[in-house]
């Protein structure tokens, strides 16, 4: 190749780094990296305070009570759950292809409205622990999106802060999709299936957990895997999702 050649080629190679920022969602050219275009931004239900200070779902602004009637009625077993977005069609359009369509970068679109809507559960935890995959879906898939999460939550932030644990949990048993499931049927079908990894307890023993997941649906991992942990010692156990559906505990929950 002659040098015109390979300057014309070292150009495309500078041309590729230069791309202009895409819309994750939507792939229109926006004016920054990881930013959402405005027409995705709109469609995105970003949940702010008052949150219930429980199960982090929507709260009225006018009700008096810091939780909602769901956490009065049957508190969940963790402390306190935060989601960044409500679990709908257009966040669905970002955690789908994070879970199963190898866009891994969307952890990184993702993990800054986490930091913001958990801000305080991330100061007062210890460890992050990423709900576990069962061994035979993280061969089949490549990655735990969870662990993706965890990690782009604490890249940028100093070495003050908790320590990520990617491996602290198992996941026994190879489940089905749950997305067909009831509330009930969820809680039965994840009731016994973690563990803790025995080189991770002395880890877990006495800390403060912030459980990292995709999704909240009905509860049901999360109140497991917060069962498993409290059971091995964690001192307190807490959660911090991407998006939520609206009702963690309805019967009817869409599929994820
Ligand atoms: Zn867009
Ligand atoms: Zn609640």
């Amino acid at each position: 190749m002659d040098a015109i050649g390979l300057l014309r080629r070292a150009g495309l190679a500078v041309l590729d780094l230069v791309v202009p920022p895409q819309c994750p969602t939507c792939d229109r050219i926006v004016p920054m990296q990881g930013g959402f275009c405005a027409a995705c931004f709109e469609m995105l239900t970003f949940l702010v305070e008052p949150c219930c200070d429980r199960c982090g779902s929507q709260l009225d602004r006018r009700r008096v009570t810091p939780f909602c009637d769901t956490c009065i009625e049957d508190p969940p077993i963790f402390s306190r759950a935060r989601a960044a977005l409500a679990y709908d069609a257009a966040s669905r359009q970002l955690i789908l292809p994070l879970k199963n369509a190898n866009r891994l970068e969307l952890a990184s679109t993702l993990a800054p409205h986490m930091a913001r809507i958990g801000a305080a559960l991330l100061s007062q935890a210890d460890i992050l622990v990423p709900v576990p995959l069962h061994v035979r879906r993280l061969r089949a898939r490549g990655y735990n999106q969870s662990v993706l999460l965890a990690r782009a939550i604490l890249r940028g932030r100093g070495r003050e802060g908790p320590v990520l644990i990617p491996d602290a949990m198992l996941r026994l048993t190879h489940t089905p999709p749950l997305g067909d499931l009831g509330a009930s049927e969820r809680a039965r079908t994840v009731a016994n299936i973690f563990a803790i990894r025995p080189s991770r307890a002395q880890a877990i023993a006495g800390a403060r957990v912030l459980l990292i997941d995709d999704v909240l649906t009905s509860g049901a991992t999360a109140n497991a895997c917060a069962r498993t942990l409290r059971e091995a010692g964690a001192r307190d156990v807490s959660v911090l999702v991407a998006a939520r559906v609206a009702d963690p505990r309805a019967e009817w929950l869409p599929s994820t």
